[in-house]
């Protein structure tokens, strides 16, 4: 082992790549004796065996700890130690966008050409901006549907039961309004379930943490797909009107997303058409940014926040920005709100009265107002939204990790939306039964009113709590003048909801957790504000304010974001003055809660084994350098390569990218100081090129080659963008397979490289930043040594933080 040898190998044999879990440093059985007490000064050179990668750790610059929960890896089922111990690992399945426009002489040769016809370039950002505008009618419409399906669903079940409960309340039969309650939800949500299970799993949840890793730079399967919309149109409507503790407005930055990755292509690969439309917008860095703007139109068509949709596209991942790009995605961040306006105003029956900007809707605080000393309130407030949102991530970890052991099969996953369906009903209705909450009907004349075990002329406020939208009852919380509910009533809630939240995000289902969070937080925010209320100083503690510090607070400690959500509840509230406490409250959140875990949104990322790259690289991993973390040997190309050599690698390595060199015979090994080399590093060409290199017969003995390379265009590589013909589908004769290929007019020229002794922390911040896939190491001759992938940085990061590696000082 020389000083080349990288912290995290990669598995030489490819063929077993294909294998789900990364194993996030796993020691072999072997090593693990000796690993009890790590000697920095010998080296532990693990190597793979057939389903385990392993750390290699340099002896001059790490010592490795095995922390106690690895130490029984080797020994049972291996399956079950994926799920249980290592679910953290990072998965091979999860490919990389490629943010880096290939600059090879073809792309060159068209921007010359667009250069010299200015009208092109113009062209081009017209049709940008025309799309971002459709992308803002599509979202605001998607929205309208959803919001018209939950409420036309929500009436006819809510108004079916009241009139039951009505009935029954006299002819003591209340157990049948109960009945035909839990049928309702347990109906409307066993459709959504077995859609997600059965058609589209990716549209579980909110699909916040799978556009975060798309915008971050990997792309989760099926994410942006239309059946994932439908999915999660349809399974969103079910699942709110089945009264389960979800809300519509996270969906709705996911179908935003689809809706933009969509119109952007100008076709839809699952459907089959092609508008033949939009071409030169097929690749990953084009598609990423309308992503970026369908994210935020999603958000703005949720919450009326079209500043907020921008921010929370920058905040939870755009890479890169620029002028033009942040105009983008406000146009159409303005045009969803708009367009989302006008169809509400439509279905509430008073067309262009453009007053319903968002899905929900905060209702009016002008008159709320705060002393500066209740600053000091809404600190703890914060503080108690982060140990209270650490609790709920902490428990929702635990019982993830429980589903993705025990809850894999699709129709247990269907059964268990069933069940929480039911319970949540149970407890509603318990809740219902025991509070004695009853308050005068001339003090509230909406329709939603239900009377239950109070007398005649009474309404009970508790059901209150459950017999309307979420997003209804967190207005009705926000608003509802003192005295609406009792502690006891709102303690219950707060408490119930909490555990039911918890519980029903990550079940399969589409589902939000904005509109929980804000439940949960309002009431016991409510609650605080009536307790302050006893102390003495009554007239000063207003419940809106309270409650809505409380929804902020437990907000930001469970999802833990900060700018952006401060303004998207600055813009659905309408009220700036407020947007210090509500901020406040977001930032101590954050910070209590990061003491102890990270937000679920990452979380969720983490358990799917996502290799996401945070912000920041790690403090400690200053001292290290390019060779610790590269992957060596590396597969490169000749630049005039042969067919069947091409062939070969492109079936049995599943790298995407691989370094074209010079001065390379992969028979004859070529050392310098100490470590094999592999050619002069001339670019990098992609799979998917090589593969359409293949499709189109390429090949240097082919008389015509000249002519064929003259006419081509990048159109013809991104027309079957993003799904290529996999290599298995394209035929080769074993006379072509004897042919070459010059892969000169498409090796990426300005392709990314570092220097062996180029530092982590510098590595890690172009990936980042430039939104990197591949990152070639070469030595001082410019020689090809190594290659750092997302991966490897991702996988690094993953070891140290869970205490597989520890950083020592490099001596
Ligand atoms: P991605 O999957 O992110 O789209 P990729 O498939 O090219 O990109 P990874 O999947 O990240 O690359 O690579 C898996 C491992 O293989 C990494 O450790 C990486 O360093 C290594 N690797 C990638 N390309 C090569 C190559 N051409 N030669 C040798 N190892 C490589």
């Amino acid at each position: 082992q020389n000083e080349y040898t990288p912290l995290l190998r990669n598995r030489p044999d490819s063929a077993q790549y294909g294998e789900r879990i990364y194993n996030r440093g796993r020691w072999r059985a072997e090593d693990e004796a000796s690993s009890s007490s790590p000697a920095p000064s010998q080296p532990q050179v693990n190597s793979w065996n057939e389903t385990h990668e392993s750390v290699v750790v340099s002896s001059d610059t790490f010592s490795a700890t095995r922390s106690a929960r690895h130490q029984n890896y080797e020994s049972a089922d291996d399956k079950d130690i994926v799920l249980e111990e290592d679910h953290d690992a990072l998965r091979a399945d999860f490919e990389s966008l490629d943010y880096e426009v290939s600059d090879n002489l073809l792309y060159q040769k068209e921007e010359k050409d667009k250069s010299s016809k200015r009208w092109k370039l113009y062209w081009r950002g017209i049709r940008r901006w025309f799309i971002c505008f459709l992308i803002g009618v599509i979202t605001g419409i998607t929205a309208g549907i959803i919001d018209l399906g939950v409420e036309k669903m929500s009436s006819v079940k809510f108004s079916s039961v009241k009139e039951l409960v009505d009935r029954c309340v006299v002819d003591y039969c209340m157990y049948s309004p109960h009945l035909i309650w839990l049928l309702f939800n347990i109906g409307l949500v066993m459709v959504g379930a077995v859609l997600t299970a059965y058609i589209e799993p990716v549209a579980a949840g909110s699909g916040i943490p799978q556009i975060k890793c798309y915008l971050n730079g990997v792309v989760v399967p099926h994410v942006v797909r239309i059946k994932t919309l439908v999915t999660k149109v349809v399974g969103v409507i079910c699942a709110v009107a089945g009264g389960l503790a979800v809300g519509k407005e996270g969906p709705m930055i996911h179908s935003g997303a689809v809706i933009a990755a969509g119109v952007s292509q100008g076709r839809s690969t699952s459907l089959n058409f092609d508008f033949n439309m939009f071409h030169d917008f097929r690749s990953d860095t084009e598609k990423r940014d309308f992503v970026s703007a369908g994210a935020a139109a999603g958000v703005s068509a949720a919450f009326g926040a079209p500043v907020g949709g921008v921010l929370f596209s920058l905040e939870e991942g755009a890479s890169f920005w620029n002028q033009a790009l942040v105009w983008r995605i406000f146009f159409s961040s303005m045009v969803s709100t708009m367009t989302l306006n006008i169809v509400q105003s439509y279905i509430k029956g008073h067309p262009w009265e453009l007053s319903y900007a968002g899905l929900i809707n905060f209702g009016t605080f002008d008159s709320v107002q705060y002393k500066f000393y209740e600053l000091f309130i809404v600190i703890a407030m914060g503080a108690i939204g982060g140990l209270t949102g650490a609790a709920f991530n902490h428990i929702n970890y635990k019982l993830t990790i429980f589903r993705m052991k025990y809850v894999q099969r699709r129709w247990l996953q269907v059964i268990e939306v069933m069940i929480v369906a039911a319970y949540t009903g149970c407890f509603a209705y318990v809740l219902i039964f025991f509070s004695n909450d009853c308050k005068p009907l001339r003090e509230n004349r909406e329709s939603m009113l239900v009377q239950f075990f109070c007398n005649d002329g009474e309404y009970s406020s508790s059901a209150r709590l459950f017999f309307d939208t979420p997003e209804a009852t967190v207005k009705n919380l926000f608003h509802s003048p003192p005295g609406t509910y009792q502690v006891l009533t709102l303690t219950i809630f707060a408490t119930g909801y909490f555990f039911l939240a918890c519980w029903t995000y990550g079940l399969s289902v589409p589902s939000g957790l904005f509109i929980p969070c804000l439940l949960i937080g309002a009431a016991w925010g409510r609650i605080v504000g009536v307790l302050l209320g006893m102390t003495g100083h009554g007239a000063t503690f207003g419940l809106s304010f309270y409650s809505l510090v409380g929804a902020s607070s437990q907000l930001g400690g469970i999802v833990r974001m900060t700018i952006s959500l401060t303004v998207i509840l600055m813009e659905a509230t309408a009220n700036v003055p407020l947007g210090l406490p509500v901020m406040i409250s977001l930032i101590v959140a954050k910070w209590v809660g990061d003491q102890f875990n990270e937000g679920i949104y990452d979380l969720h990322i983490h358990l799917q084994g996502v290799p996401l790259l945070g912000w920041e690289p790690l403090p400690m991993s200053a001292n290290l350098s390019a060779k610790s973390v590269m992957s060596h040997p590396v597969t490169v190309l000749r630049m005039h390569e042969s067919v069947g050599r091409i062939a070969r690698i492109l079936k049995e390595e599943s790298h995407n990218g691989f370094p074209v060199v010079d001065e390379y015979d992969p028979h004859t090994p070529k050392i310098v100081d100490g470590c094999e080399t592999f050619g002069t590093f001339r670019g990098l060409v992609l799979r998917s090129q090589l593969l359409m290199m293949l499709k189109k017969k390429l090949f240097q003995e082919n008389p015509d080659i000249n002519e064929i390379i003259g006419s081509l265009k990048m159109a013809h590589f991104n027309d079957c963008y993003p799904r290529y013909t996999p290599i298995q589908r394209i035929s080769l004769t074993s006379e072509e397979r004897n042919y070459h290929m010059n892969l000169e007019p498409f090796i990426n020229q300005s392709h990314y490289v570092v220097l062996e002794s180029a530092s982590y922390t510098s590595i890690f911040k172009k990936f980042r930043s430039l939104g990197l896939r591949h990152m070639v190491v070469i030595n001082f001759r410019n020689e090809v040594i190594g290659i750092v992938t997302r991966k490897d940085l991702a996988r690094y990061t993953t070891a140290v933080n869970d205490g597989i590696v520890t950083i020592e000082e490099r001596t």
